[in-house]
C-alpha cells in the first residue's frame, strides 16, 4: 500500500490522527529532508528515503517501486499532499506506468488554512490559491491567473511567494492585484506556521514590506471588503447586521 500523507504545517498538534497512525504503521517513509525532520519522532527503526528538493520524480518512483514490492510506504508532504505536494505526481506516475497499485491520500492542514486561522477569518468568502513558483508553471500563465483572480475579487492565497531565484515575483504579483482591488487592500502574512518562529503580520498592499516574506511564508490578499478588527483580519460573509 502506498500512503500519501499531508503532515500539516509543522507542529504535531496540527497533524491529523489519521496521518500519525499511518506514519506509525508503515515500513518506509519517503520525503524531502526538511519534512523528514518534521516526523523524526515516528521514524524509530523505519527505512527512510530522503532526497533533495529537486529530486521529486526519483523519490516518488522509488516509493512506488517499494510499495509494488509489498512494503507499506508513506510519501510525505508538508501541509496537504494534494496542494503543490506529492499526491498528483504519484498519480501521474502510476497512470503513465498503467499501474493498479493501491493508494490512499491522507489529508493535511494546508498553509493557507493554518495561516488563515492565525490571521483571523480571511477566507470567509470565495478564495483561491496561486503559486508564484514558475519552476513548473510558466510565469505568463501565473500572471494570467493573477489577473483573473484579482478581477473576480477572490481572496488570493499566494504560495511560494519568494525565493532566491525569484526575488521580484511577489512585488509583480501584488502590482497586478492592486490594479483591480486597490492598494489599500488588506494583506495577511503568515510565516513559519506551526513552527517555532511562527509570526503573522497584517498590513495593506501599499505598506507591505516584502523583506519580511520568504520561502516558508504564505501571503493572503483579502478581497475589497476584507477588514481588520482588533488585530484580526476578516472577510465579511455577507450577513446583514
Ligand atoms: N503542500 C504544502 C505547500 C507546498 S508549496 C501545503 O499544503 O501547505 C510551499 C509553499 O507553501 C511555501 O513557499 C509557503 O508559501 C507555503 N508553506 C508551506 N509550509 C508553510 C508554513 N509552515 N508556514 C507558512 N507557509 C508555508
Amino acid at each position: 500500500m502506498l500512503y500519501i500523507v499531508g503532515l500539516g504545517p509543522g507542529s504535531l498538534d496540527l497533524m491529523s490522527p489519521m496521518a500519525q497512525e499511518v506514519l506509525q504503521k508503515v515500513d518506509t517513509i519517503v520525503g524531502y529532508t526538511t519534512y523528514i525532520k518534521l516526523v523524526k519522532d515516528f521514524i524509530q527503526d523505519k527505512e527512510v528515503i530522503n532526497t533533495g528538493m529537486k529530486r521529486e520524480i526519483d523519490r516518488c518512483e522509488k516509493a512506488i517501486e517499494l510499495a509494488q514490492a509489498g512494503k507499506e510506504v508513506a510519501v510525505i508532504s508538508s501541509g496537504d499532499a494534494g496542494i503543490y505536494g506529492m499526491a498528483g505526481l504519484i498519480l501521474e506516475l502510476l497512470s503513465s506506468q498503467g499501474s493498479d497499485l493501491e493508494v490512499k491520500v491522507v489529508p493535511g492542514i494546508t498553509a493557507s488554512i493554518g495561516g488563515a486561522a492565525l490571521l483571523g477569518a480571511p477566507l470567509m468568502n470565495d478564495f483561491c490559491h496561486i503559486s508564484l513558483s514558475d519552476l513548473m508553471t510558466p510565469w505568463e500563465m501565473i500572471e494570467k491567473r493573477l489577473h483573473a483572480a484579482a478581477q473576480g475579487d477572490f481572496v488570493i492565497c499566494l504560495y511560494n511567494p519568494k525565493s532566491k531565484g525569484r526575488p521580484k515575483h511577489l512585488e509583480k504579483a501584488l502590482k497586478i492585484i492592486a490594479g483591480y482591488k486597490g492598494e489599500e487592500t488588506i494583506v495577511g502574512i503568515a510565516k513559519d506556521i506551526g513552527r517555532p518562529k511562527e509570526e503573522t503580520i497584517i498590513t495593506t498592499i501599499k505598506d507591505l514590506d516584502d523583506r519580511l516574506v520568504d520561502m516558508t511564508t504564505t501571503v493572503i490578499v483579502g478581497n475589497r471588503f476584507t477588514k481588520v478588527y482588533n488585530g484580526m483580519m476578516y472577510t465579511p460573509r455577507g450577513y446583514k447586521l
